[in-house]
């Protein structure tokens, strides 16, 4: 089966599509195009995120971009579950807190997420990510899920969003306490990469030039 070309990455965001490069180098049959590069509104992006559910989002992500261009299209939706928080923020975790003076969102977000639970029982939580390739009209779902609990210390420099804050089961590192490549070999982004790569290879899909 000959697998080649190129698909975009549905994101404005540089680190996103820095770390699907990554997550992607395992498949060098395929180049990443940066939705950023190509799609001149793609400030309108975050607008169409309005679902409850993390793989209409991706979906509506991927519609959004494919609009502006002929390639097969790829975009993610993500989020961090919190059991003792009844699953929240889950699909609202990147808004999850207000726009705070003097605080980065993704600050604002961990501050106000701990502040939420009212007590320091631990509580298991996972990160989810679903992904949806949009192919001729047709689009091929995977999903990847990363179990662990929190930290309500934020720990580590690294990574972005609630890294500092979560632990992945089996680790006593939080994710922002490892090196970029251990965090992608475990992380649900990973995984739901993987999960997509088998299916196109299953499935005998040719993602070719337009
Ligand atoms: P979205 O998928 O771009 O809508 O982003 C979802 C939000 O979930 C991000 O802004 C982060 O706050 C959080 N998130 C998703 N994946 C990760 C991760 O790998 N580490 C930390 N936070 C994450």
């Amino acid at each position: 089966m000959k697998l080649s070309n190129q698909i975009v990455i549905a994101t404005s965001n540089r680190g996103k599509f820095e770390e699907f490069e990554v997550l992607f180098s395992k498949y060098p049959e395929l180049s990443l195009l940066n939705a950023a590069d190509l799609v001149t509104n793609i400030d309108k992006l975050g607008l169409v995120e309005k679902h409850d559910i993390y793989m209409d989002n991706a979906i509506e992500k991927a519609r959004f971009v494919s609009k502006a261009c002929h390639y097969p299209v790829l975009a993610d939706d993500s989020g961090l579950e919190v059991d003792l928080l009844g699953g929240r923020p889950g699909v609202r975790s990147a808004r999850f807190a207000p726009p705070t003076p003097g605080k980065t969102q993704d600050q604002a977000n961990i501050d106000y997420l701990l502040s939420q639970l009212k007590s320091d029982s631990p509580t298991t939580a996972r990160f989810v990510c679903n992904l949806a390739l949009l192919v001729e009209g047709i689009v091929i779902q995977s999903a990847g899920v990363l179990e662990g609990e929190l930290s309500y210390t934020p720990r580590g420099n690294n990574g972005f969003g609630y890294d500092p804050i979560f632990v992945p089961k089996g680790s006593t590192k939080t994710l922002a306490e490892m090196s970029d490549a251990e965090k992608n070999s475990i992380s649900h982004r990973a995984r739901a990469v993987h999960e997509l790569m088998e299916q196109v290879r299953n499935l005998s899909i040719v993602l070719a030039r337009p």
